[in-house]
């Protein structure tokens, strides 16, 4: 079978999945979704996410950051969550994220946003962990700030933007992330045609964002193959050509 990775999606989170995300998870197992991060966006879901991989045999590995939204939340009491994940370091998790900036719903301030972000950079780095960035509308803050430091390794996760803005994250070795709005948002075809083969991660961001055909549906990791399909044809190649780069990415810049 055809093996992926779903290198961001949200099912461990009991806020978006009530009953559990067991479920979800074996059924991207059983669609070759071999390996899923659980990828935090407060304290409360990056513990629910240590929690989800802890008891599962391989293949669930997670993701612990604050999302931009929660940063007047959370800035308060992010030394202790800091504290906190650097006594997770082990071989389940996998990195910091996803932090970034978000100026399209503005929902925490910006100069909140900026120094959460740093904090969490500051510990990726520490802690020699990639990072998953959640930047939307933002860019023009984010390259100094991101600039200011050195060797950081990550992924944009859910890049929208433009050709241009791309090549910039390409520049500074970063890799970019490929979800459902590849399916749907036809004007981003020239990006997503347009990304270099050894640096695209495939993810879902599940429960948001499902690919086409199946909109309206809520999103789980069983539907990468979906958008694997999609951006393999738009480029040209096999799928199995796509899950054999995108695979190697995924070791490069997380295991
Ligand atoms: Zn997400």
């Amino acid at each position: 079978m055809i093996s992926f990775t779903d290198t961001h999606c949200h099912i461990h989170d009991l806020e978006f999945f009530p009953g559990g995300g067991d479920e979800p998870y074996e059924q991207g197992c059983a669609a070759g979704v071999r390996r899923q991060f659980l990828v935090g966006t407060d304290s409360r879901s990056s513990e629910e996410a240590v929690r989800f991989c802890a008891d599962k045999d391989g293949g669930a590995y997670a993701v612990i950051g604050i999302h931009p939204h929660e940063a007047e939340k959370e800035l308060p009491g992010s030394a202790e969550f800091l504290r906190w994940c650097r006594a997770q370091t082990g071989k389940k998790l996998v990195g910091i994220g996803e932090i970034g900036l978000d100026y399209h719903y503005d929902h925490s301030p910006r100069e909140q946003q900026i120094a959460l972000l740093e904090k969490q950079i500051e510990l990726a780095l520490e802690l020699q962990l990639p990072v998953s960035f959640h930047v939307r509308a933002a860019f023009d803050d984010f390259w100094p700030l991101f600039d200011n430091f050195h060797g950081i390794r990550g992924v944009l996760h859910s890049f929208t933007d433009t050709v241009e803005t791309m090549e910039k994250g390409l520049e500074r070795g970063l890799f970019i992330g490929v979800n459902g709005i590849a399916t749907f948002a036809r004007d981003r075809d020239e990006t997503t045609k347009n990304i270099p083969l050894d640096r695209i991660l495939l993810e879902t961001d599940a429960p948001f964002l499902t690919p086409a055909p199946i909109r309206g549906k809520i999103n789980v990791p069983g539907n990468i193959p979906l958008i694997a399909s999609y951006v393999a044809e738009l480029r040209g190649i096999t799928v199995e050509e796509l899950s054999q780069g995108t695979e190697r990415n995924v070791d490069r810049l997380f295991f």
